[in-house]
């Protein structure tokens, strides 16, 4: 089994979702006793989210950077960037390590890819949402994603920030983000994407009105993949 590493702690409350679901997998592929080979280096968000609203992305890419480095030197044969948000500088920390990146763009194209779906609403941080680089990702693979409207981005991004960081899920919230994808169906969005690992607390992706697909759960299946190729 080849050993994942992942850069976690962005936030915290998904990283240990994606410690359950990739230990989850590896026990269901392998049976018996096994589970996942995983370093996870958990960094402290205060000073990332600091730097994402103050716009230090090469700051905060450093900061990863130097994560992954340390993964790769604690024996990891492969990265990954537990968050959609710090793919913006996913760039940055695949050209300091020899390892393989695997990316959270390309997990969430290849499974709208599998069912036939092109044309996702696109839920995450107002980053992911607005910043073009995974809007862009995803339509160099063939994926038009749209996004909410101004009110509903700024919403979402204040669901995540203010509540589901700090484990906060409110019933107000999880009707608010049905509504979202409710509205989307009207403009032609075949599936919803959960592009923000947090999204997934509120309720699971098969509950909402359109084909759901979570992030976190396409990303941990690919790292499985690999771990057990
Ligand atoms: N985990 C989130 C994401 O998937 C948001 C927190 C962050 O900005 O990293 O985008």
């Amino acid at each position: 089994m080849r050993t994942i590493g992942l850069i976690g702690g962005m936030s915290w409350q998904s990283s240990r979702i994606y410690y359950e679901r990739i230990n989850q997998l590896v026990t269901d592929r392998r049976g018996g006793a096994h589970s996942a080979q995983l370093i996870v280096n958990s960094l402290d968000f205060g000073p990332i989210a600091r730097m994402q609203a103050e716009g230090g992305w090469k700051e905060a890419g450093a900061v990863l950077a130097n994560a992954a480095q340390s993964l790769e030197r604690a024996g990891a044969d492969v990265i990954a960037i537990g968050a959609n948000t710090m793919h913006k500088v996913a760039a940055q920390v695949m050209a300091s390590v020899r390892l393989p990146l695997i990316h959270i763009g390309d997990t969430m194209a290849n499974g709208l890819k599998r069912d036939g779906r092109s044309r996702p609403l696109l839920l995450g941080t107002r980053y992911t949402m607005e910043d073009p680089f995974m809007v862009d990702h995803l339509a160099k693979k063939g994926i038009a994603a749209l996004t909410p409207d101004k009110a509903d981005r700024d919403a979402l991004h204040a669901i995540i920030y203010d509540e589901l960081i700090k484990g906060v899920v409110t019933d107000r919230s999880r009707e608010a983000v049905h509504a979202m994808i409710g509205k989307s169906g009207g403009r032609e969005a075949d599936s919803v994407i959960f592009g923000c690992t947090e999204i997934g607390m509120l309720f699971p992706p098969t509950e909402a009105c359109l084909p759901g697909y979570d992030t976190l759960e396409l990303h941990a299946e690919a790292l499985v993949d690999f771990a057990l190729a």
